[in-house]
């Protein structure tokens, strides 16, 4: 559960030396995301991460099927095996594909025998101590189906894998209460495997809900970002994109507790209101000195302190107390909710709305309707708890893991 893991992207890795280096000397895990799934896929092969290794050249398209197997020309599971030596990872993820990809409905089989390769193609490299994770990424009606889960199930047993990486098509940190029950029940239908889960790419209160119900043994998800995974590009070919660098996405702030970000301009315009400030800035004096002016002056830092401490606290309560605390008075869940009401409740200055060129009416609207969706959550996180009692099943713990780092530990005792 601490966050002490970090997953490195292929087409990041040359620049992320130092800090794999700095992660791997305080004794952390370096997992390797292949970008198997995004190369293969018509809207996004080449977006960022065609300069994975093993892309193919600007034009060629997406890597299909047959670069995935042990033979082809193009070798792309000994390039990956190669690569995850050299760089000294603990554990990469195997190279496996969205399960939802009309254009080709046999990934899984696919994905199976190319996850017997790397291992062979790992052990054969000098990477024996390098683990395997297996990225489960599917779209939600497939989890939820029970015997489409089954079948899933029954692969995975069979491979040579440690953690099960689980991305659900079109969830995320706002995802609502029905699809948040669905999800805690589909994720204990994988318990079955006896293998760690971990969530990937969901964020938020939904990302810690199933930490704290047991659902999950790990969230991993980007600073303000990569808190939700969505394929609805991922099946048609690209726009052609302004250049980036001109039309960055606008920076988006999380306060505080509320499970929800906001663009600085809304922000500005809620704290215009009376209040604004105290309740939607940073009261965390160690995270953020002077409040909201620290908090939007550096929201990053603050997103990650914040991550970084909701999961320490909960980490400091005893597994079986999760749920309990999760849902009490001072945890995470009554809080967000709280807060939600609070912000719901302002009355932002009109002047500083059309400055921002904000219309108050549309963001206090949508505002309103969050906090309503955050109290059903809690009501629906209650009844679960309730009905359910404390002898669920819940996920194994995904240890921390050290034995593929040979660079570091070579000579030592
Ligand atoms: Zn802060």
């Amino acid at each position: 559960m601490p966050a002490r893991r970090l997953v490195v992207e292929a087409s990041r890795l040359r620049h992320q030396q130092e800090l794999i280096a700095a992660v791997r000397d305080a004794g952390g895990e370096i997992v390797l995301d292949t970008e198997a799934a995004e190369l293969a896929s018509v809207g996004r092969h080449s977006g960022r991460v065609r300069t994975a290794p093993w892309a193919l050249p600007e034009g060629a398209g997406p890597l299909g099927p047959d670069h995935f197997r042990a033979d082809a020309k193009s070798d792309v599971i000994g390039q990956i095996a190669r690569l995850a030596v050299s760089s000294g990872v603990t554990a990469v993820l195997s190279p496996a594909h969205h399960l939802g990809d009309p254009a080709f409905r046999d990934w899984f089989s696919v994905d199976r025998d190319a996850c017997l390769a790397l291992r062979r193609a790992l052990d054969r490299e000098g990477g024996q101590g390098i683990a395997i994770d297996y990225p489960l990424i599917v779209p939600n009606a497939v989890l939820n189906q029970p015997n489409q889960r089954g079948i899933l199930v029954a692969t995975l047993a069979a491979l040579p894998i440690d953690y099960v990486w689980l991305r659900v098509a079109g969830l995320g940190a706002d995802a609502g209460p029905l699809q948040l029950s669905r999800y805690l029940s589909a994720v204990a239908g994988l318990h079955n495997l006896g293998k760690p889960v971990i969530a990937d790419q969901l964020g938020g209160l939904p990302g810690q809900a199933a930490l704290a119900f047991g659902g999950v043994s790990g969230i991993a998800q980007g600073i303000g970002e990569r808190e939700r995974f969505d394929t609805g590009d991922w099946h048609k070919p690209a726009k052609p994109r302004p250049d980036d660098a001109k039309f960055g996405r606008a920076v988006r702030l999380s306060i505080p507790g509320l499970n929800r970000t906001l663009t600085r301009s809304e922000l500005d315009v809620l704290a215009s209101a009376k209040n604004g400030r105290r309740i939607c800035g940073c009261a965390d004096r160690a995270c953020c000195k002077h409040g909201y002016d620290s908090m939007v002056a550096d929201p990053r830092g603050h997103a990650a302190r914040q991550f970084f401490n909701s999961i320490a606290k909960l980490e400091a309560v005893p597994d079986l107390r999760r749920e309990t605390y999760f849902l009490s008075h001072d945890g995470p869940m009554a809080k967000a909710d709280r807060t939600a009401r609070e912000i719901k409740a302002l009355r932002p200055d009109a002047a500083e709305a059309a400055r921002h060129n904000i219309d108050p009416e549309a963001l206090m609207k949508r505002l309103a309707e969050h906090s309503r969706t955050t109290e059903k959550i809690r009501t629906t996180l209650e009844t679960i708890h309730e009905t359910r009692g404390n002898d669920v099943p819940r996920a194994r713990v995904a240890a921390l893991r050290s034995g593929g780092a040979p660079k570091a530990a070579k000579g030592q005792p």
